[in-house]
């Protein structure tokens, strides 16, 4: 079933995870998707390196789901240093492939450049292509609860949402956010400007200071009082750290099941064991995600 009729029906579960760089071995990530198959998820998805890069190895991880008949590969896909063709040819390549799940992204604009040196400009332009080219698949976008970090306001940024849904968007997955009541904030927004599209809420696991640190400062978004306490209390001792980030982001996982969401997709960082850890204590069990149903 496709995803976007799936989220209509119930609460699904899904993971995010990425691909090695080119020179280290794909086994790990093997290994981390046979534990997280475990859970049944309704789908994984898998990042594509900005500006194509590692876009090989993207293929690689997806097919290798696909393969393993566990669950539902979802490509991410940008559409930086990209042309029209190079963008056909990619999504004919997945198609071949039996991958008919793509989030469609514009991608981060790297650094040196001022925009995406390809021929579309913003998301929506990919989406409408992929419809109209490629009807078949199922497309994601992205949403951004505290607000992209170059949109200078929220009513501007819901208004592009929109156009995504407009050309086709058929879901949406959510940029990182702790706040919580911030996301239901924007839900009751983005719901008032005809967005009525399923979401699947992203649930990035606290496990160390410096990546929460780095991954809020690049992405714009908040660190709520809770979260800073834990940070101030056992910033300097990572055990400690890890052990009371896993018991907020079980919080986390509830709080944003009782917001209602779609569906539920943990940033795996590719950490079998953390993801399990964090889904036990959340009481989300192997045995066919008992809690989410
Ligand atoms: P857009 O929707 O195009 O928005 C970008 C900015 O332009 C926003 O500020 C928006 O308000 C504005 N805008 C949009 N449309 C218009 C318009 N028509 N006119 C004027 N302004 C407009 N990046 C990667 O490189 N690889 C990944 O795998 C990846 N995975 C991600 C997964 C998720 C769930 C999310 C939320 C993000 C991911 N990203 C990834 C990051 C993403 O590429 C960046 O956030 C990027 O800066 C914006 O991409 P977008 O698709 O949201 O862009």
């Amino acid at each position: 079933m496709r995803i976007s009729e799936l989220l209509k029906e119930r609460l699904t579960l899904s993971f995010e995870v990425f691909p090695p760089k080119e020179d280290k071995p794909l086994e790990p990530l093997l290994n981390t998707l046979e534990h997280l198959y475990q859970f049944s998820p309704d789908f994984i998805s898998c990042t594509y390196g900005a500006g194509g890069s590692n876009a090989g190895r993207n293929t690689e991880i997806c097919e290798n789901i696909k393969h393993s008949g566990k669950t539902t590969p979802i490509t991410h896909f940008t559409c930086i240093n990209s042309s029209k063709k190079e963008i056909n040819e990619m999504l004919n390549a997945y198609l071949d492939m039996g991958i008919d799940h793509i989030l469609a992204l514009r991608g981060d604009i790297p650094k040196g450049y001022d925009g995406t040196n390809g021929e579309f400009t913003y998301a929506n332009e990919l989406i409408r292509f992929i419809k109209e080219r490629h009807p078949q698949f199922c497309v994601a976008m992205s949403g951004v609860p505290e607000k992209h970090i170059e949109s200078p306001t929220f009513e501007e940024d819901i208004t592009h949402l929109r156009i995504k849904q407009d050309c086709g968007g058929e879901y949406i997955m959510t940029q990182l956010c702790h706040d919580v009541e911030q996301y239901e904030r924007w839900v009751e927004k983005i719901r008032k400007a005809g967005i009525y599209v399923p979401i699947v809420a992203g649930v990035m696991p606290v496990l160390t200071k410096d990546a929460v640190i780095r991954m809020a400062v690049m992405n714009g978004c908040s660190i709520p009082r809770d979260l800073s306490e834990i940070i101030g209390r056992y910033g300097e001792n990572p055990e400690d750290f890890k052990k009371a980030g896993k018991e907020y982001t079980v919080k986390q996982i509830h709080k944003y099941i009782n917001a209602g969401i779609n569906g539920l997709h943990i940033y795996s960082l590719n950490k079998h064991q953390d993801v399990e850890d964090i889904l036990g204590m959340a009481s989300i069990t192997h045995e066919g995600k008992k809690e989410l149903k």
